[in-house]
């Protein structure tokens, strides 16, 4: 899909915004040692790893045309799945969108009101400020994919409970399989409690890459947290900082 000169215009103001937004001209240090970046990740282990005995995913070779197919198949099943109580509270379900062959996955906690009254995730103020961010990272929103830990709205946005996420998570687990992105970023504290555990708070979890099956996962802070705190430069920053180093990674600075 070939972009308008206004579309390409439009990207570029919003990734100039979340940079002023941000406090951009900021130095950021720390991404060039990308290898400290990982290694630094493997001190929050002292919990069983998640994936631990599955196979590793890393390297793994391109996906093929029956994978795509079971992709499509994994949303059509969420859609009426009632393997948890979420399913008496949705409007729709949420299983996910963007490239089924994304090198970045985003993953948050659940659907909100605007999701479930869409079908699609992030589509609400904390997902606008979400696709900046994407927008920034000089990714478009049909490249990378973004789902959520369960894919029904809890009721009044509470925090998925535990039963709930282990009904729902074999659906999150097999996208990861077969979208095998490069790098995941968990976004808040629910996703990145259940893909890099720890007993740390977020704020001593962010911008350490931890390790899914192979897979580098970057956790960051929830993009409803920086619109509930929306003064806060340095939430913005930090959040900013953690993106970058991501980048990084997928060679995109
Ligand atoms: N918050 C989330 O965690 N996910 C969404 O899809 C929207 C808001
Ligand atoms: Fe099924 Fe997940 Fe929805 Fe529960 S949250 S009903 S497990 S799709």
């Amino acid at each position: 899909m070939k972009k308008s000169a206004a579309d390409i215009r439009e990207d570029l103001k919003t990734h100039v915004d979340f940079l002023a937004e941000a406090g951009a001209g900021f130095v950021f240090r720390g991404a060039q040692d990308k290898g400290a970046a990982v290694r630094q990740g493997g001190d929050s282990q002292a919990l069983p790893a998640p994936g631990s005995g599955m196979s590793s995913l890393a390297g793994s070779p391109a996906q093929t045309a029956p994978e795509r197919k079971a992709l499509e198949e994994i949303d059509d099943q969420v859609r009426v799945c009632k393997l948890c109580v979420l399913h008496k509270f949705r409007t729709k379900a949420v299983p996910g969108e963007g490239n089924r062959s994304a090198e970045l996955m985003f993953i948050g906690e659940g659907p909100g009101r605007d999701e479930d009254l869409q079908g699609r995730p992030f589509v609400g103020r904390a997902g606008q400020l979400l696709r900046k961010i994407i927008a920034a990272m000089t990714f478009r929103e049909d490249e990378v994919y973004i789902t959520n830990m369960v894919k029904c709205r809890p009721p009044d946005n509470r925090v998925p409970h535990q039963e709930e996420m282990e009904a729902c998570s074999p659906y999150l687990i097999r996208q990861i399989e077969l979208i095998r992105p490069r790098v995941i970023v968990t976004l808040g504290k629910t996703p990145t409690d259940y893909f890099v555990p720890s007993r740390e708070g977020m704020t001593v979890r962010r911008g350490r890459f931890g390790d899914y099956r192979g897979i580098p996962v970057m956790p960051t802070f929830h993009p409803s947290y920086l619109v509930r705190n929306e003064g806060n430069r340095e939430l913005k920053r930090m959040v900013w900082e953690d993106m970058q180093k991501v980048m990084m990674l997928l060679g995109r600075k």
